[in-house]
């Protein structure tokens, strides 16, 4: 009897999951291994960002999943799923549209023995009225592309009327200083590019935060900063700042304040996927996340499992697993170990947490960021060039749970020699 394991989601956790079964038991004809995803392109989420600037472009730095799973053992399909019935271990699949709006794949079922539901987060507007309407939630890579062509389309503007551009963005979490650090320094490379008219003067680029301190769930010592390099490159930072309201001219503020912006980003909190509120025979948490036990069960579920950013897991010190590429890395490498030791007949193991830090990217030439642990006790202040290696390292990790170290290696070589052939910016 094939045992037939889908995966649904192939971020951070999910296209790890699928590279380690795919390579682990991928010639095995008793053990069948799919991953679904809306997309045909993986960009690991953390360089959204650079998308959306035009830093890296997502039909060469993007991972194929088709391509991918032929070489690595598991079955690509594309679709979004939209249903899930543990009764009868059924997934539905949305029907699949043309860019002229033309159904070319109808809904579809898949029938699973394991499910693993991987399907990562969303930004959160905690319903603040007219953000859905007019920001931008840099939260995937159609959301990234859309940034994109609308900054790409200002910028064609402001060079032609020398006006002032405002980007204004909600959240100086991660994502949010490091969109508003790569914007900076664009301006330079679109000026290489013939935008003569254009200088730093034209950009006016506003970072809203609730909090009174940027990177407000990180070290004192790197929101600190952090604060002071984006002070420097001229970032307006608004600290403390409540968002009661969205409309076309920008951010109305709790003190009735408007901080005005032609393009607007929302980029604060994090929850679960709209589509889990179908999930109705889910436990689905308020934050749209789905319950999960220590072993990234389901909760009342045996064969469905979820982890990453839509998976709520609770660790012993009665705080959630938080929402970062390590934490979606580390459970998937749990779940891999767990569902090889199922296999076994053997018992599951718990999935332990370990934080090894935070690294904030300050554009290509820098970074900032804390360490924890091996290298001494406590946690550790890295910033500059050092700091931004360090970053570059995560990236190169995540490569490597794709491609295995050495092919990983290569493809990194292939990439920085293409560089040199290719445009330093995105333009289209
Ligand atoms: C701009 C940005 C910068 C970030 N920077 C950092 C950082 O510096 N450090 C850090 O630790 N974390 C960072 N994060 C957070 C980190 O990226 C996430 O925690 C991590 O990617 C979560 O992994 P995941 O696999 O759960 O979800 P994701 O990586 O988001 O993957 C989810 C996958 O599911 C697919 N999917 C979604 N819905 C459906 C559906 N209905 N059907 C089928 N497929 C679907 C998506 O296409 C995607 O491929 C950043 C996030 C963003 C947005």
């Amino acid at each position: 009897m094939v045992q037939r394991i889908v995966i649904v989601g192939g971020g951070a956790a999910g296209l790890a999951l699928a590279s380690k079964l795919g390579r682990k038991f991928g010639k095995n004809p008793l053990i069948d291994i799919s991953l679904i995803d809306k997309n045909t392109v993986h960009i690991w989420k953390p360089k959204l960002h650079e998308v959306a600037v035009g830093v890296i472009d997502q039909s060469i730095e993007g991972l194929q999943y088709r391509d991918h799973g032929l070489k690595n053992g598991y079955r690509y399909i594309r679709g979004a799923i939209e249903q899930c019935d543990p009764s009868t271990k059924t997934i539905q699949l949305a029907p699949v549209f043309n860019d002229e709006g033309e159904m070319i794949i109808a809904a579809r079922n898949i029938e699973y023995d394991t499910l693993v539901l991987a399907l990562g987060g969303v930004s959160n507007s905690f319903n603040t009225p007219g953000a859905e309407k007019h920001c931008i939630f840099l939260d995937s890579l159609d959301s990234a592309n859309l940034f994109h062509h609308k900054l790409m389309d200002a910028l064609l503007q402001l060079n032609e009327t020398q006006d002032q551009l405002g980007i204004g963005i909600v959240g100086a979490g991660a994502t949010g200083v490091e969109l508003a650090a790569e914007l900076h320094h664009v301006i330079e490379s679109v000026r290489e590019y013939g935008y003569q008219n254009i200088s730093k003067d034209h950009l006016d680029i506003n970072l809203i935060e609730a909090s009174t301190k940027i990177l407000p769930q990180l070290p004192e010592q790197v929101s600190t900063r952090a604060q002071t390099v984006l002070s420097k490159l001229g970032v307006k930072l608004h600290l403390g700042v409540q968002v009661k309201e969205v409309t076309k001219e920008g951010f109305v503020t709790a003190t009735g304040e408007t901080i005005k912006a032609n393009i607007k980003v929302w980029a604060a909190g994090v929850k679960g996927p709209k589509v889990f509120e179908n999930f109705t025979q889910l436990p689905v948490t308020p934050r749209n996340q789905i319950d999960v036990d220590d072993c990234m069960r389901v909760k009342g579920i045996d064969d469905i499992y979820a982890l990453g950013d839509c998976a709520q897991l609770i660790l012993p010190s009665g705080k959630p697993v938080p929402p970062r590429a390590q934490a979606a890395a580390q459970m998937a490498d749990r779940l891999y170990a767990n569902i090889c030791l199922k296999m076994k007949q053997q018992p599951e193991k718990p999935f332990v947490y370990k934080d090894y830090g935070s690294l904030v990217s300050l554009s290509r030439f820098s970074a900032v960021g804390n360490l924890m642990g091996s290298l001494r006790s406590g946690d550790f202040f890295v910033e500059g060039h050092v700091a931004r290696l360090m970053y570059i390292s995560l990236y190169q990790r995540h490569l490597a749970s794709l491609y295995g170290w050495f092919s990983a290696s290569v493809y990194r070589i292939a990439q920085k020699l293409l560089r040199w052939q290719r445009p330093k910016l995105k333009l289209h």
